[in-house]
């Protein structure tokens, strides 16, 4: 993980040769999209078919409702037609093979060239090339200055669709991953036509009731031991309260952080297939990061997570112990 890798400069030549040359791309947004993998991988579908090219963006699940409002995101397929030809993938937002899911079919996909465009200080370089930046407060803030080099034209859609990669993966520019360069990419897309009141309330405030009280249930049964907060939501607890939404914590994570007496966050969330998601933050000073990796996860050092075969206990009984410790030997 601490390879040369993330300090060697990124090879931003290799990767915009890559796209040139191509003429039919899949994109690829990491599975359990989140506003960083939709607005990248349209930002740069958008990009690529304005210079003629054909480019298709893919992405195992469906995106959640919030970004509805992102140019083109109802174009993303959740599969392909068997057989369809191309001759460039690139995965976005992703820190491992893994993390593209179903629509990277190897028998189909191997032999072509595959550009990883990421910001996850736990990359594994899965690509031919691989464009990471543990630098960026997100990868959009990566395919901005790729398509900057290529002096390809930055149209409004395309400055909202980054804009919105940038104000999630900040959480509205609040988190430790922001920076001047952050706030001078997010000038930048505005005065290209980005809306960042519209994409802040769209991506980040607005919200299902029924999230609420998945939140508020969640709250209410949230523990904190050894300075470690988890809480666990199980798929029985959505069906109580009538929850539409199969995935997600409605944001529990990110309030458990936010308690004085808390050093690292857990949520766990139990999928409908039984595998448990889980979602991990720090405080400034831990990290979180290394641990999602070791379980087959990865991240930043303050907001991680990982996937963990079920059930719902032995998950929490697995990973705790390991964050108890973690915070321990951070502190
Ligand atoms: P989340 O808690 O889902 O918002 O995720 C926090 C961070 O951890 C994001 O940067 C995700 O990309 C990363 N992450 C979450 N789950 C996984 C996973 N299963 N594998 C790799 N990275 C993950
Ligand atoms: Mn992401
Ligand atoms: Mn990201």
């Amino acid at each position: 993980m601490t390879s040369n890798a993330s300090f060697a400069a990124p090879p931003w030549e290799a990767a915009a040769a890559l796209l040139r040359a191509a003429s039919r791309v899949l994109l690829i947004a990491h599975v359990s999209p989140d506003g960083d993998a939709l607005g990248s991988t349209l930002a740069l579908t958008l990009a690529l078919r304005a210079q003629g090219k054909h480019a298709v963006p893919a992405c195992q699940d469906q995106p959640h409702p919030r970004f509805g409002f992102l140019p083109s995101v109802h174009e993303i397929r959740q599969a392909l037609p068997l057989g369809e030809a191309f001759d460039l993938i690139v995965a976005l937002d992703g820190s491992d093979a893994a993390r593209m899911g179903t629509i990277y079919q190897p028998a189909q996909h191997a032999s072509l060239p595959l550009l990883v465009i990421d910001h996850h200080i736990t990359n594994t370089r899965f690509g031919t090339v691989n464009l990471v930046d543990p630098s960026a407060a997100s990868t959009a803030e990566i395919v901005f200055a790729l398509l900057k080099r290529m002096d390809a034209p930055i149209t409004p859609e395309i400055a909202n669709a980054l804009l919105t990669g940038v104000v999630t993966d900040t959480q509205a520019f609040r988190t430790s991953n922001t920076t001047p360069q952050t706030l001078a990419v997010a000038m930048e897309l505005m005065q290209l036509g980005g809306n960042l009141q519209e994409v802040t309330r769209q991506a980040l405030v607005l919200r299902t009731f029924d999230s609420l009280r998945l939140l508020g249930a969640g709250l209410m049964s949230a523990k904190v031991e050894d300075r470690v907060a988890y809480a666990a939501l199980p798929q029985k607890l959505r069906e109580e309260l009538g929850v539409r939404e199969e995935r997600g914590d409605g944001g529990l994570v990110g309030m458990l952080i936010s308690a004085y007496e808390v050093d690292i966050a857990a949520v766990f969330v139990e999928l409908p297939n039984g595998e448990v998601e889980v979602g991990l933050r720090a405080q400034p000073g831990f990290d979180v990061a290394q641990v999602a990796f070791e379980m087959g996860g990865g991240g930043h050092p303050a907001a991680a997570g990982c996937t963990l075969p079920g059930p719902l206990r032995e998950a929490v009984n697995r990973l705790l112990p390991r964050l108890k410790q973690a915070a321990r030997e951070q502190r």
